[in-house]
């Protein structure tokens, strides 16, 4: 370790994070089995790998990697783990892309080796990210759910859930994107606002408006409001589909809207889910029209082949030729898409896979958790609220966790695996024994795979060590961190698992960061071109000023924008804080310090109250997660308190060596040890470095909580006022045009009363100070009068310097008291308001001194 006055003269965070990098051990932040101390288990987002850590993934690992040092800190036996969510279409997409390929190009256990190598390849490029932000991860707490050992568990969890009647198999329709080929949930629709366009067409003799004229072929139904007397006439008819010509019921129903269009509507399979309700309600038949590839099919007749635009184009133009088209016009409408690729999504009737969905469970344990910020919760009852369709957890896709069924290719029976053979990929292998119905050794495998949210949401079973047999070892898990973006998937379907699995809620408390906006304030997109990437940030200003950002940027749960000036005041910051600890270091290494040594001075006691404050403000933040309260306490203690105040004060004291210099030692250590403990959540390795300074090598890391605590309100009033005094003081200074070191003079100060200093004041002023309890006895004189030259010129013009003249000629009393009249050459005038004002000075003692007032203390100055 470097002699302190051997510390470098500017913080060099590139030299230093990299050398702590170097140290630091990934077993100091494992989780012990074996621990007595009370657990905190996290259960961390597992990131999509991409091979790009974003900033809002830094954000969000930022705000858990605080509060796990922080808990480790406090004593608690922290899990953080770090789990990759691997399967799904992107990863796909690109794996087709690299290769020039389509998924149909290779066997399906190719394309998955493929995808499973790109995966891999991108979770070590975002392995070294993490570790340069200095996030303090359990690397033996790692999961990818592409591995065996965890979609082997996604398997059990689908068997157990199966048996216990939570997931099903039937045809139903279902959201489905045609150009990812696969169902998707309702979590998984975003919306568009589009223009398109309402077509009005004679419908057997009715006009009926539809902005999906594609979808006549699979027109099912004719519906209008059962009150509505134009249609009375239709009930219980059929009526005969144009361009088509197959007859369809008419039914009634109050749920149509009689002032839309023409109040009759067509009811197809499926244009929107009102189409589906319909469908349900009212028994109708099923027309499929559209394919999974968004082709038409059959029962479109001549128009079979066609894409359905241009489909819509082909029958508007045999609408128009037939003489039925009547009317066009512009409509505005939400348009459901898949949230991956944009597409406008189809609702098609499909054999799938679905989990039950159970609002009233769901919403009881949501309840029992605690939410951070606690509105959020509101967003998980709305969603539950909305529930109409079960979860649809089958997927046509390939890269993604198989679902382990077969069927009887005889009798059609449906068989599972014994859940010791699991996993399994039933594509792959044959069961093991004959069907039990008809004996048959004949199996087709399930080709469809699961939904990649089956995978995640039981990432805490997983930490928590669940392997079927009954409660996980840790379970439930204390903290769930994620963003709110995906309140409505990952929390709502990591809360139903739970309860479906284990009958409990999954976590005690959900903390919910918000997202990262660009500089302009808008979502970070690559067409907007205000994407900023950690990488960029690590290289110009180090880890600890963008986790100074992440902590200040907002309050917890809020949006955050990014600002590189916010990243510039943390650099900035920790320069500060780096001469603070060269000051303090050298000062420290001088003598040593006693830490038994009385602390008697006020300003000594001052600062301890003052940190002692601090350190309960800063607890009580990071208990609630409020970080960016929490470390605005910290460097306001730093910087005002500490570097701008107290050094201010006891620099005197400690360069002349005064008997209480003992006294001020040990202070401004137990300050300095205070603040690397307080800052090492938010800043490990500029903590690191200070503290094993400080402590000849000892890791901050390694360090309990602050347990600190001093109460003097004496003191704490006592020094607040000294401090202000001094900085008033020091304010006059600089007005005069005086130097901060330069000699003062005298300088009195009449408080109600005082208390020995030991001389910091009047060193630091460098003046000779006395402190006096009697009233101060001042004459006030006129040392001059201000004239305002813009009232006296435009009333007395020529005659303006004679009346000036005249007042100066005033006497004293007068001059305080103007006469409303004065005598100019020979004439008594009016005085103009605010014409004059007498300058004041203070004489003390028959000698003039300058007065500052602060509160109700009087403070004189005789110049030197
Ligand atoms: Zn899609
Ligand atoms: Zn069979």
């Amino acid at each position: 370790m470097a002699s302190s006055d051997q510390l470098p003269k500017n913080y060099d965070f590139a030299e230093v994070e990299e050398r702590w990098r170097g140290t630091w051990r990934d077993e100091d932040y494992y989780f012990d089995k074996n621990s007595k101390k009370p657990q905190y288990v996290i259960d961390t987002p597992p990131p999509y790998p991409t091979g790009n850590f974003h900033i809002g993934n830094a954000l969000n690992w930022c705000y858990i990697d605080f509060f796990a040092r922080y808990k480790r800190m406090k004593g608690y036996n922290v899990m953080f783990p770090q789990g990759w969510d691997c399967h799904g279409l992107p990863t796909e997409v690109k794996v087709e892309e690299l290769n020039h390929i389509t998924k149909n190009d290779v066997s399906r256990e190719e394309f998955r080796r493929m995808c499973h190598e790109l995966t891999a390849k991108n979770i070590s490029l975002m392995r070294i990210t993490l570790r340069k932000m200095a996030f303090s991860v359990d690397w033996s707490n790692e999961y990818i759910t592409m591995m065996p050992e965890y979609f082997g568990k996604t398997q059990l969890s689908f068997l157990r859930m199966q048996k216990a009647g939570y997931i099903y198999q039937s045809e139903h329709p279902v959201n489905f994107c045609i150009r990812c080929e696969t169902a998707i949930a309702f979590a998984e629709v975003a919306y568009d606002d589009r223009e398109t366009q309402l077509n009005y067409f004679d419908f057997d003799g009715v006009e009926i408006a539809t902005t999906r004229p594609e979808l006549l072929a699979a027109c099912v139904a004719v519906a209008v409001h059962p009150a509505d007397e134009r249609y009375h006439h239709l009930k219980d008819k059929k009526m005969k589909v144009p361009l088509f010509g197959h007859d369809v019921p008419v039914v009634q129903d109050e749920a149509v809207d009689p002032a839309f269009g023409s109040g009759a509507v067509m009811i197809c399979t499926f244009g929107d889910k009102q189409d589906v309700h319909w469908w349900k309600q009212h028994n109708l038949a099923l027309r499929k029209a559209i394919d999974r590839q968004g082709i038409m099919t059959d029962i479109a007749g001549k128009y079979k082949g066609l894409n359905t635009s241009a489909c819509r184009a082909a029958i508007l133009a045999d609408m128009k030729s037939r003489n039925i088209l009547k009317r066009q016009e512009k409509l505005a409408q939400r348009v459901g898409t898949c949230w991956r690729c944009k597409t406008p999504i189809e609702i098609l009737s499909e054999r799938q896979w679905f989990v039950k969905i159970k609002p009233d469970e769901i919403q009881k344990a949501a309840h029992e958790i605690t939410w951070y910020p606690e509105h959020m919760l509101r967003r998980m009852e709305n969603w539950v609220e909305q529930m109409e369709w079960d979860w649809c957890i089958s997927r046509q896709r390939i890269f993604a966790t198989p679902i382990p069924v077969w069927f009887c290719a005889k009798c059609g029976e449906m068989i599972t695996p014994d859940e010791k053979d699991l996993p399994v990929d039933p594509t792959l292998v044959q069961p093991k024994q004959p069907c039990k119905k008809c004996g048959s050794t004949e199996f087709s495998g399930e080709s469809d795979v699961l939904d990649t949210w089956m995978d995640s949401s039981i990432s805490v079973l997983k930490v928590t060590g669940w392997d079927g047999s009954g409660k996980p070892p840790y379970f439930p898990a204390q903290i769930r961190p994620q963003g709110h973006d995906i309140i409505r998937t990952w929390a709502f379907y990591t809360i139903l698992r739970s309860v479906a699995l284990t009958g409990q809620k999954p976590w005690e408390e959900i903390l919910v960061n918000g997202m990262v906006l660009g500089e302009d304030g808008f979502k970070m997109s690559k067409s907007r071109g205000n994407i900023i990437v950690p990488e960029e940030i690590l290289g110009k200003y180090g880890a600890d000023a963008l986790r100074q950002w992440a902590a200040m940027g907002a309050a917890t749960g809020s949006d955050i924008m990014f600002n590189w000036n916010d990243v510039v005041a943390a650099s900035r910051f920790q320069t500060k804080m780096w001469n603070i600890a060269k000051f303090a270091l050298i000062q420290l290494e001088k003598e040593g310090y006693d830490p038994h040594a009385p602390v008697t001075a006020l300003a000594d006691r001052w600062l301890l109250v003052r940190l002692s404050d601090t350190i309960q403000q800063v607890s009580e933040a990071m208990e609630g997660y409020q970080f960016d309260t929490a470390l605005k306490a910290i460097r306001e203690f730093a910087w005002e308190v500490l570097a701008d105040n107290y050094i201010e004060l006891v620099k005197g004291r400690l360069y002349t060596g005064e008997a209480s210099r003992k006294s001020a030692l040990l202070v401004l250590h137990t300050a300095f040890d205070a603040l690397c403990k307080m800052l090492a959540p938010f800043t490990p390795y500029f903590a690191e470095e200070c503290y094993s300074h400080l402590h000849k090598g000892a890791s901050v890391h390694k360090q309990p909580w602050l347990s600190f605590t001093y109460d003097d309100e004496s003191a704490r009033s006592e020094g607040n006022l000294r401090v202000q005094l001094v900085s008033e003081v020091r304010k006059y200074k600089h007005d005069s045009g005086l130097a901060l070191n330069a000699p003062l003079g005298r300088v009195t100060i009449y408080a109600p009363h005082t208390v020995d200093d030991e001389g910091d004041t009047g060193r630091t002023l460098n003046a000779e100070v006395h402190w006096r309890t009697d009233a101060a006895k001042l004459d006030r004189v006129i040392t001059g009068i201000d004239f305002n030259r813009a009232i006296i010129g435009p009333v007395f013009r020529k005659q303006a310097q004679a009346f000036i003249n005249a007042v100066a000629a005033l006497p004293q009393n007068q001059l305080e008291n103007p006469p409303k009249t004065i005598l100019l050459e020979g004439t008594e005038v009016e005085i103009p308001k605010d014409a004059f004002a007498p300058k004041f000075s203070y004489m003390e003692g028959g000698a003039k001194v300058d007065v500052i007032t602060v509160g109700d203390v009087i403070v004189t100055i005789a110049k030197a």
